[in-house]
């Protein structure tokens, strides 16, 4: 393989500097038309940033909000979900998917997902569901779209509502088809480093649906349809506009950004293919998938020290994470421990997210392997 750098490289986890640069001066230019303009909430260029992402995912409705956990809870109450429901989803999803389930007073059960792809598992859904299940909610995780052919066959033969969470998902395909597209609501988040991602908190749904959408409007917007009609139970969950005005700046760059994080993720798999014997394994490839890479995580072979490992790292100034080390099931805050998902639980102990972020060097990536290979005893 070619020469490994020697001497020590910074790699930090995630470095927002390159995509922060690219709209630095435009975005300034914005702020100072947007505080001139007066008009700060739910302004021209909340919708102007949401026709423009409705059009990205092919959808035809975004409704811009708060975050990608209140998208999540915006379409589950889209959908009336609440007490005496039950969502689907997994283990191994983000806090934020869980909570947003159990803010609306539904149940959270969890199916097992699949040791390829770390995506859930279809015919680990099955057995949950019953005469309270009313939504599939797939967390696209890492950036790879679950196998939403089966899961879409599913949620029709039971009649299921399907929310997709695609927080991870930006511009992912699976089959052709875009992430989001495979369900009633999809849930994005814009947080900082997200593949596209805001200068605060931000986060959006989209859909086919303009009964869904219109009722996304009012729930955000303390529930009124008109001014002082609140017809339904809302609550104020409104994109910023300076967040609008982030994010229709830096869309026109994400493909770009996109395919940099992509070649990064292959230069990674190179890499582990030649220096290592089974260690570790590279992120699962689905040929019918387009991969985003959010995160770039590995496998540990069974028996590896992760803590160890991540901490011979860091001496060597790479920084990793883990998403997530325990299923959000097994978090102390969640009392009923009714679902057990023994691949989730496995996995879990073993995956180990890398560096990658777009503007991260070759030799950023040389240094993290050597120094992964450094950390790592020779079985
Ligand atoms: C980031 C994330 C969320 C939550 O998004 P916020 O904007 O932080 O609320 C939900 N699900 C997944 C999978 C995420 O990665």
């Amino acid at each position: 393989m070619a020469t490994l750098p020697k001497k020590t490289v910074n790699v930090p986890f995630a470095d927002l500097s390159y995509p922060t640069g690219a709209v630095k001066k435009t975005y300034i230019a914005a702020v100072k038309k947007f505080l001139d303009g007066g008009n700060f909430i739910l302004s021209k260029e909340v919708e102007e940033f949401e026709k423009k992402w409705a059009k990205y995912c092919g959808a035809d409705f975004a409704l811009g909000l708060s975050s990608g956990g209140d998208a999540i809870y915006v379409a589950l109450k889209i959908l009336d979900v609440g007490k005496g429901d039950e969502v689907i989803t997994q283990g191994n999803a983000y806090n934020a998917t869980v909570t947003a389930i159990m803010r609306t007073g539904a149940k959270p059960r969890f199916a097992d997902i699949d040791p390829e792809t770390l995506t859930i598992n279809p015919e680990k859904i099955l057995p949950l569901i019953n005469e309270k299940t009313k939504v599939i909610l797939p967390v696209h995780l890492y950036g790879l779209v679950a196998d939403m052919e089966r899961i879409s066959k599913i949620a029709e033969q039971n009649k299921l509502f399907i929310v997709e969470d695609c927080a991870q998902a930006h511009g992912a395909k699976r089959e052709g088809k875009k992430a989001g597209i495979w369900s009633e609501i999809a849930a994005w988040s814009f947080y900082p480093t997200k593949n596209l991602g805001a200068f605060g908190e931000a986060g959006a749904i989209t859909t086919k649906s303009e009964k869904y959408f219109q009722r996304g409007v009012a729930l955000r917007n303390l529930g009124q349809e008109g001014k002082n009609n609140h017809k339904y139970f809302g609550f104020n969950m409104r994109l910023d506009g300076l967040e609008a005005i982030a994010l229709s700046l830096k869309l026109p760059f994400l493909n770009d950004w996109t395919e940099k994080r992509i070649e990064a993720a292959e230069f990674y798999d190179e890499l582990i293919d030649e220096v290592f014997d089974g260690e570790v394994a590279a992120p699962p490839k689905i040929s019918s998938a387009k991969h985003i890479y959010h995160l770039y995580a590995i496998t540990l072979k069974k028996g590896l020290d992760r803590n160890l490992i991540q901490k011979n790292l860091s001496k060597q100034a790479v920084q990793t994470a883990v998403h997530y080390p325990v299923p959000v099931y097994k978090q102390p805050f969640f009392a009923e421990k009714t679902d057990k998902c023994p691949i989730t639980e496995d996995l879990c102990s073993r995956i180990l997210s890398l560096p990658i972020f777009f503007g991260i060097t070759r030799k950023q990536q040389k240094y993290v392997v050597e120094s992964l290979r450094n950390s790592i005893p020779i079985i």
